[in-house]
């Protein structure tokens, strides 16, 4: 019954009716009214609960100390994103716990529910922000004058939300207190599905990264101006993301194109310039890095066909985490066999597994599909992930 309570009271925060998918965009309102539920929740179950120098929310079992095993996800979304993505694992961390206290259990290593902010790095552009800024994957400098789609720096945005922009950065004292970190997650895919299973362990994360595209050419107008005097970049970026499916399917990678700002937007205005970002993933590094040159090449090569600019900045990378595998076999052998398999989504787990031993539990998704309203999973799923996670946590750090 808890689960159900704690998802159906969350579930209306920051859902957008027109879509029925979720804005919880980090350091806005609904962000905000998130962070309040769980610290409640997490209050109204004895934790206490401490925000650390970059957000990051920490709802300890006992006293903080060494040798923490640490669960827990991210409350915010990507633009019209599902309602499990992240909180699944937040609301299965706090249920775990209260199935681990009716049955008796007690820690005896610190016990904490962590939630990583900007995860999804919807609003600022860096995905995984609260763990590389906890880790030092990205610098506080960066972090700070990162902006937002209205100019607003995240310094800015914490300082609006009582953090101080100064604080951020690395926590080495923080990261060496976790002994293990466990994320729950729902699969980003069908790979459980097949597989006939509520409840998966992740082997790995293929490498994956963002990079932004800025094509420029020469606005005129789109009546007068004949087509070989047009310098048209819209013609360069279209031919870039044919290139990059092609490409991309060619590597057996994974390439898309969701997001793009043209200026100046006009429907009777060749543009001055689009602005697009690529979001590639591979099996491993170095195919990525190919599928990437090769869809840069492509870009260089039609741009000078065009006459138009063209510049490419990565923006993230992130390269093959592969998760422990002492500790992945622990858990499957805990979950009596539990499958394991890998993904291509990233996690602040992915962050994590660069500094502690870190672990993943996947719940089954009916449909696969993720980062849109119809990402889904059915109830006794949830309860087979909070039971599988209350094992977990158990097995790793009580009596
Ligand atoms: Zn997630």
């Amino acid at each position: 019954m808890t689960f159900e309570k704690l998802w159906g009271d969350l579930l209306p925060v920051g859902r957008y009716g027109p879509t029925g998918g979720y804005r919880r965009y980090s350091w806005t309102a609904a962000d905000a009214e998130c962070r309040a539920w769980f610290v409640e929740e997490a209050t109204r179950r004895g934790l206490t609960v401490e925000t650390d120098r970059n957000g990051n929310l920490w709802a300890w079992w006992g006293a903080p100390g060494p040798g923490a095993v640490v669960t827990g996800s991210h409350l915010d979304s990507v633009p019209d994103g599902g309602a499990f993505d992240g909180p699944l694992g937040v609301v299965s961390a706090l249920a775990a716990i209260d199935l681990l206290r009716a049955r008796g259990a007690r820690p005896v290593r610190p016990l904490a529910v962590a939630v990583f902010v900007e995860e999804e790095g919807a609003r600022f552009g860096v995905p995984c922000l609260g763990s590389r800024l906890l880790t030092g994957a990205i610098s506080p400098e960066r972090a700070r004058g990162l902006r937002d789609a209205d100019g607003v720096t995240l310094a800015e945005a914490v300082a609006a939300h009582g953090l101080d922009p100064d604080a951020l950065g690395p926590d080495t004292e923080r990261l060496r207190s976790i002994g293990v970190f466990v994320e729950l997650h729902v699969e980003q895919g069908r790979g459980l599905v097949d597989l006939g299973a509520p409840v998966g362990v992740a082997s790995s994360i293929w490498p994956h990264g963002r990079w932004r595209f800025d094509f420029t050419g020469e606005a005129n107008h789109a009546g007068t101006t004949r087509l070989e005097d047009r310098r048209d970049p819209m013609l360069t970026f279209a031919n870039t993301v044919l290139a990059a499916r092609k490409k991309a399917r060619l590597a057996g990678a994974l390439a898309t194109v969701g997001k793009v700002h043209v200026e100046p937007n006009g429907t009777n205005a060749i543009p001055s310039a689009v602005h697009a970002w690529l979001d590639a993933r591979a099996p491993d590094e170095e195919t990525l890095r190919a599928v990437v040159g090769e869809i840069v090449q492509a870009a260089r090569e039609r741009a000078a066909r065009d006459g138009t600019g063209f510049a490419e900045t990565c923006e993230s990378y992130t390269p093959v985490v592969e998760f422990a595998g002492d500790l992945r076999d622990r858990l499957a052998g805990v979950l009596g066999g539990a499958p394991v398999l890998p993904t291509g989504a990233g996690h602040d787990a992915g962050v994590l597994a660069a500094e502690v031993p870190t672990a993943m539990l996947f719940v089954r998704n009916p449909t696969g599909v993720s980062h849109a309203p119809a990402e889904h999973a059915e109830l006794p799923d949830c309860l087979a992930g909070v039971a599988a996670l209350a094992a977990v946590l158990e097995d790793l750090g009580c009596r």
